[in-house]
């Protein structure tokens, strides 16, 4: 017997105990530890057929052409008990965990945004597209930069109109987000674009339009050359974006931080205009008071009225998703109920 026949014989007697030993296997993970061990990197398999270098050529393609049957041998050995033990532990997994692939899913409730956080964050990001920075400021606000440096000064009658709480400490939960404008003025980091959403308060009787806590934002926009047209345009657009295309218009109004001040009406959604109890049969409905900054809140901030002008709003949002969404009392939006809310 040469040492060819030899090696034939090993390999022989290999694949056999290979074959045998697969088929005896219980489980996945059995069947792969004995495959590996006969195939794998160090198997005894390969580790002979690295030991053929002392053979000649013809008897090297004598054993290669062996080794590659066997190897196909063993892989289908492999394969097809693989296959029917998977199969058993499948259903044996099944089983212990009762799971059943043919029952129907279980219905997941979808949930959504209130609709003031949406809109809001639809406005936001109408604002950043146009470049203006979102910032905020405390709920709780001296009076200087919630009253005075907006130009309303503590003997100023304009700060009846601004009825709220006061807390024992002198703070004030700030009326409007305007605080924040006074604020951001004070550094001086000029020309500036942002707007501030967040929660006011005031001292209100609660009604259908009217509650102690809203939502609003204000928005303020300085550089060397704005005028009232930039306020128009910008605003004409916010009111498009959010309540789609409908008749505007600004009519004078008084606040003591912008002169001129404006409000920017649109027709009621609720009369088209014709006139009803919630525009008060005027067919018109507030949605922006607007106006160009007073040159006081600019000197109050330290600014060089000459050089810089700005304009100035505060949108209140709970009556933008009110417009939006024909809501006629604003109470629904803070109820809680869902009911109410899984129908936006
Ligand atoms: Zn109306």
């Amino acid at each position: 017997m040469d040492k060819n026949i030899e090696i034939i014989e090993t390999i022989n007697k290999i694949s056999e105990e290979a074959k045998k030993s697969l088929d005896s296997a219980k489980e996945s993970s059995e069947l792969d530890g004995i495959f590996k061990a006969f195939m794998g990197k160090k198997g005894r398999l390969t580790e002979i057929l690295h030991n053929i270098g002392s053979y000649s050529i013809e008897e090297k393609k004598i054993i290669g052409k062996k080794s590659n049957e066997v190897k196909n041998e063993i892989e289908a050995v492999y394969n097809a008990k693989k296959t029917e033990l998977s199969a058993g532990e499948n259903k044996k997994f099944s089983a212990e965990y009762k799971i059943d692939l043919t029952i129907p899913g279980k219905h997941i409730e979808r949930f959504h945004k209130h609709p003031i956080t949406a809109v809001l964050e639809e406005a936001a990001d109408f604002f950043t597209s146009m470049g203006f920075t979102i910032v905020e400021g405390p709920e709780i606000e001296t009076a200087y930069y919630n009253f005075d440096a907006l130009n309303i000064p503590a003997d100023h009658p304009a700060r009846d109109v601004w009825d709220t709480f006061y807390l024992l400490n002198g703070l004030v939960p700030r009326t409007h987000t305007s605080s924040v404008q006074a604020r951001i003025l004070e550094k001086k980091e000029l020309p500036l674009r942002i707007i501030a959403p967040g929660r006011c308060y005031r001292y209100e009787a609660v009604d259908a339009t009217h509650l102690f806590m809203f939502n609003q934002m204000e928005g303020l926009f300085v550089d060397k050359n704005v005028k009232l047209s930039d306020l128009k345009g910008i605003l004409e657009e916010t009111v498009k974006h959010l309540l789609g295309a409908r008749k505007t218009r600004f009519r004078p109004a008084f606040y003591p931080f912008v002169e001129p001040g404006l409000d920017l009406d649109i027709e009621c959604v609720f009369c088209g205009g014709r006139g009803c109890g919630v525009c008060k049969n005027t067919g018109w409905i507030e949605v922006i008071p607007c106006g160009m900054v007073h040159p006081n809140v600019f000197k109050y901030a330290g600014i060089d009225t000459e050089e810089y002008k700005g304009f100035a709003f505060g949108m209140g949002f709970d009556r933008i998703v009110m417009l939006k969404y024909n809501i006629n009392d604003l109470r629904l939006l803070y109820q809680g109920s869902l009911d109410i809310l899984n129908q936006f």
